[in-house]
């Protein structure tokens, strides 16, 4: 019998995974099936019998170390002790790491944040990134260290060094229906953050209909399996539950968000991202023992600092700096406006539906590997609970071409109705 098939066999039965099982596997992912590694039919069945069985936090810790010992560790910390990273979720019109990274990082506080792409429905901050000229993504360790020191910022995507059995693994779990399983997505995204060595994460957990978990239940039960499995192995974290049920801000769209991102620096931020990035900046600073009060963070924006720092660390980042002096952030020629049919309060935004189309329209990835045009973009102007007269603007669109049939399902996510509420933007904190 071979090792994966006696690991197998336990994990059917419903007998725990020790620690050597799990590193097994994630060794077995690392590997071709012709150099020793597990074949694709082996990893297929671990995932789907952890999908199914579960893992207790025993597993999930280990399976968690074993995934990020298959790669790279930076141990940042090391050199900066109060280097803190955050994770979120993600959504859609969510640009809160753009503005926080250079907001606390002007407050003295050094930010990592190695990012992901987008797919599906939400924006991913490397993309949006690349609405940026010039601007370097691929950051190894000695590139983090270095942006860090002179900078206190540094932010890119995962390199292929960092939890590759994550790599084999999260393409696997795409193809097989095991996506959705709290053991394997907290591996998977701790695997990765845990390998730059920050000295804390934040996590931003969001739940709604636009998140990657709607259900506040299972957000809140992802969020305390992060901070529990985060903290079993050493590293300090905390999570806030935030709200997804509308588009975060008032812009979805790379080179949009970008744009929102420089108004939220230059002080002109929508007051929704600006208190979730707020929330995030000061949990982040108490979790390295940094007191950045409320106070501070406005200061960093009104004083110019953040938005000098953002300029300083794109350009060391690899950043056009004449792009920088004067960006051109121009969005997609075609304007469509979306007008409410009726009088009432917008009650209800079908959030995931909005961020596939604007995928669909070109402004998104609609699988892996596919390409983004950056200047298509959506403004979402109210919110939900806001009264609306008949007439009034809801959605306005830039597209490359226009598209009646998909300004008409565009309109069909939106719903103005008799009564509706505003959600409550930032809920529990656990940690
Ligand atoms: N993001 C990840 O990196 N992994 C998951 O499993 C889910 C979200």
């Amino acid at each position: 019998m071979t090792i994966p098939f006696r690991i197998l066999d336990r994990l059917r039965a419903g007998r725990p995974l020790d620690e050597e099982a799990l590193r097994r596997v994630a060794e077995g992912a690392t590997r071709e099936p012709e150099d020793g590694g597990w074949t694709d039919a082996e990893l297929a069945a671990f995932l789907m019998g952890v999908a199914v069985r579960g893992l207790d936090p025993a597993g999930t810790r280990a399976l968690t170390r074993a995934m990020l010992e298959s790669g790279e560790r930076w141990d940042l910390a090391a050199e900066l002790p109060t280097v803190v990273d955050k994770h979120s979720t993600g959504g859609v019109a969510d640009t809160v790491s753009l503005v926080l990274g250079p907001l606390l990082a002007a407050c003295g506080v050094p930010v990592v944040m190695l990012t992901g792409r987008g797919l599906g429905h939400t924006g991913g901050t490397t993309d949006k990134l690349e609405a940026v000229p010039g601007l370097r993504l691929e950051l190894g360790r000695d590139d983090c260290r270095r942006l860090l020191a002179a900078h206190a910022l540094a932010i890119g995507t995962s390199t292929p060094a960092i939890a590759p059995a994550d790599r084999r693994l999260y393409a696997l779990r795409d193809r097989t229906a095991t996506i959705r399983s709290l053991p394997l997505i907290t591996a998977s995204i701790l695997s990765k953050k845990l390998a730059t060595g920050a000295a804390a994460i934040v996590f931003d957990v969001k739940s709604g209909n636009g998140a990657f978990l709607r259900e506040p239940a299972a957000a809140r039960e992802l969020a305390r399996t992060l901070v529990a499995t985060s903290r079993s192995l050493g590293r300090p974290a905390s999570a806030l539950l935030t709200d997804m049920s509308q588009p975060l801000g008032e812009w979805a769209g790379h080179t949009a968000e970008v744009r929102a991102t420089l108004e939220a620096l230059a002080g002109e931020g929508h007051p929704a991202l600006m208190e979730v990035t707020f929330a995030l900046a000061e949990e982040m600073a108490a979790q390295v023992g940094q007191g950045v009060s409320r106070a501070d963070l406005e200061a960093a924006i009104s004083t110019g600092r953040a938005r000098a720092l953002f300029d300083e660390w794109a350009a060391a980042q690899g950043a056009d700096p004449a792009w920088l002096a004067r960006p051109d952030l121009r969005l997609a020629p075609v304007e469509r406006v979306v007008a409410s049919p009726r009088a009432g309060v917008l009650a209800r935004v079908d959030t995931r539906q909005l961020g596939l189309l604007l995928a669909e329209a070109g402004g998104g990835r609609l699988g892996p590997g596919g390409t983004i045009d950056h200047a298509v973009s959506l403004r979402y102007p109210r919110r939900l609970g806001d009264r609306i007269e008949r007439g009034d603007e809801l959605l306005r669109l830039y597209f490359r071409e226009d598209d009646d049939d998909l300004v008409g399902r565009f309109a069909a996510a939106l719903e103005v109705a008799d009564d509706g509420e505003a959600p409550e933007l930032i809920g529990e904190r656990i940690g």
